[in-house]
Order: structure tokens, then C-alpha cells, then sequence
């Protein structure tokens, strides 16, 4: 490689360059994870119809010529529940709101709900920039609707800008980065440009999976499943991954592997497909499910499957 392939000393730095964090934050079901999947335009962080989807911190890179971008995925903050695993998903979203550098804060068209208020009041005690983005406005007929409930929402708060988008139809998607960008530091980047997230594909791998259960069983989905990986093992060129679908009770595991098998294959199937893409080589992937009792409510068993 020659010198002039490599950025050279001699290319002044560009000092307009912007770089930061960016919390995405809001009530369950708002759509956090489908805003931040649009934003990247690809799949990062696993969505599903059920709230409480989102476990984890997830950081999500987006770069460009002008900034880079780093969302901030939290579990949503909610107030019921005093497992284990609900304090956890707390404790995560509160320290994420606190080291960004602009908050969005995502609510639904014509919603305000009590958490959304709480969520709000989070915020506000921080100080930092917030910018509001009011989702699924492709729900709202016609759009003039919208107009009595910005006003009312704008009276809450003294927000830093507002968008109303669709992260599921990728409404206005693509004016956010720079919107947000005004709000970040002036700084080189802190990731390489082709970075998508600081996820390693073996958590990437469970959480495809965690959707894969999501959709499938839906309601019948049993609240403490989760997924671990118990090995990840390259093989000339392939990717051979065993993880194990972990269930609170025998009549869980009846239920995720259904009649005959059928919907454990059908997970492991549609799982397998999707990894196929996310890792750019074949998987080959084997699928067990086992009986941990009462886990999401134990705190040493939550460190074991990697909560920590
Ligand atoms: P989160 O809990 O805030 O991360 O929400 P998710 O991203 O998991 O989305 C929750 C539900 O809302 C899913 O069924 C999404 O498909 C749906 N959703 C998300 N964004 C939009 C949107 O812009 N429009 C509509 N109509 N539905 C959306
Ligand atoms: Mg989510």
C-alpha cells in the first residue's frame, strides 16, 4: 500500500466534524428500536409487538460525511414490575440517558401516556438537549390532527427541535441525522467508518433468535425466556452456532418446541436465514431449548446469561 491509500499526516483534520451520543429514549412500544433500525438501515436492535422487548444497551453507529452518530437504545423505563430483570432494564436506561449528548425523545402520534410523563421528568432533571420525535404519524388521517397535540406536548417542555416521523414507513428518516448532529460535539470520530455497533455477532446471534421466538409464539410467548450461545465456532468459511433457548418450566419448553418440533424448526429456520445476511456467510445452527427455573428472577442466574 502506497502512502497516499492511508489519511496522511498532511490532510488537516476537518475540524467541523461532529461526534457524540445519542440516547434514544421513550416509553415501551413507541418504537425505539424500529426508529433506530430506519436510522441504520439495518437490523441492530431486535423489534417485536410485545413491550419489553429490549434488554440490553445497544449502541448503534451511524457515519457520514459530516458526524458520526452514536444511538443509544434503551430499555424502555417503566414502572411496573420488581423482578430482578426490571430493575436491571432500569438501571441501564437511567445511566444512558445521563452520558449522551442529546436526548430523543420518541412518544406516539396523539399519545401521552403517565410513563411518557415520567419519562419526560427523567429527562428534564438532566439538562441536556432534547429533541422530540413523534412516531407513527402514518397512523394519524388526516395529518391536521396532529396539530391540537404538538401544541399541548410543547408545553411540557422546552425541546430543542421537533420531527414527526414514521420509523416504520421511514417517514423524514433521513433529515434526522443532521438534525441531531447540530447537537454534538465537535470531534473526530470514535469508531471506524464501516462500524454498525460495538455488538460482537455472537450477542447479534442471540437476539435474532430472541425476535424469531418473539414473533412466533407471540402471546403464547412465555415472560422469562431468553437466549445464550453456547458455541460460536468458525468452520472453514461457515459459522457453526449451538444456543440454547432457556425456559422457566417444563410447560414452556412444550410450548417453544411445539407439535412435532414444528415451531422450534420454524424458529431455527427463519433465524438461520436472517444470520445467512447479518454475517455475510453460512450458518449452520442447532437449537436446544432447556428448563432454568425462576432465572429472571435471580440475580446470580441473570449474571450467568450475561446481564450484568
Ligand atoms: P420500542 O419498545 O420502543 O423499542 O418499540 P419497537 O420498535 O419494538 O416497536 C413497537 C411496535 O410499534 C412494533 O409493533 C412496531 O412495528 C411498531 N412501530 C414502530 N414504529 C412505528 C411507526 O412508525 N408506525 C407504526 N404504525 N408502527 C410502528
Ligand atoms: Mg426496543
Amino acid at each position: 500500500m502506497s502512502d497516499s491509500d492511508s489519511p496522511s499526516e498532511l490532510d488537516p483534520p476537518d475540524l467541523n466534524y461532529r461526534c457524540g451520543f445519542a440516547a434514544i429514549v421513550g416509553r415501551p412500544n413507541v418504537g425505539k428500536s424500529t426508529l433506530l433500525n430506519a436510522l441504520l438501515g439495518q437490523k441492530i436492535s431486535i423489534v417485536s409487538p410485545k413491550p419489553q422487548t429490549t434488554r440490553h444497551r445497544i449502541l448503534g453507529i451511524l457515519t457520514n460525511e459530516a458526524a458520526q452518530i452514536v444511538f443509544v437504545d434503551t430499555p424502555g423505563l417503566h414502572t411496573s414490575g420488581k423482578r430482578a430483570m426490571n430493575r436491571h432494564m432500569n438501571r441501564a436506561a437511567l445511566t444512558s440517558l445521563s452520558d449522551a449528548d442529546v436526548n430523543l425523545f420518541v412518544i406516539e402520534a396523539l399519545r401521552w401516556l403517565d410513563d411518557d410523563q415520567r419519562v419526560l421528568d427523567e429527562l428534564t432533571q438532566r439538562g441536556l438537549p432534547i429533541v422530540l420525535l413523534v412516531n407513527k404519524v402514518d397512523q394519524v388521517h388526516p395529518k391536521e390532527r396532529l396539530l391540537p397535540f404538538l401544541e399541548e406536548i410543547g408545553k411540557k417542555a422546552a425541546f430543542a427541535d421537533v420531527g414527526l416521523i414514521s420509523g416504520l414507513k421511514r417517514k423524514h428518516i433521513d433529515e434526522l441525522p443532521a438534525l441531531i448532529a447540530k447537537y454534538l460535539p465537535q470531534s473526530p470520530p470514535h469508531f471506524p467508518a464501516d462500524q454498525v455497533t460495538d455488538r460482537s455477532e455472537q450477542f447479534q446471534a442471540s437476539e435474532i433468535i430472541r425476535e424469531k421466538l418473539t414473533w412466533r409464539l407471540r402471546q403464547e410467548l412465555p415472560y422469562g425466556v431468553t437466549v445464550g450461545i453456547e458455541r460460536f465456532v468458525e468452520d472453514d468459511g461457515r459459522l457453526l452456532i449451538n444456543a440454547v433457548i432457556w425456559v422457566e418450566r417444563s410447560g414452556q419448553k412444550a410450548i417453544v418446541i411445539g407439535n412435532a418440533g414444528e415451531q422450534l424448526k420454524e424458529i431455527g429456520r427463519s433465524a438461520r436465514l436472517e444470520m445467512n445476511e447479518a454475517f455475510r456467510r453460512p450458518v449452520h445452527l442447532e437449537l436446544w431449548v432447556k428448563v432454568k427455573e425462576n432465572w429472571s428472577d435471580n440475580d446470580l442466574a441473570l449474571k450467568q446469561l450475561g446481564y450484568e
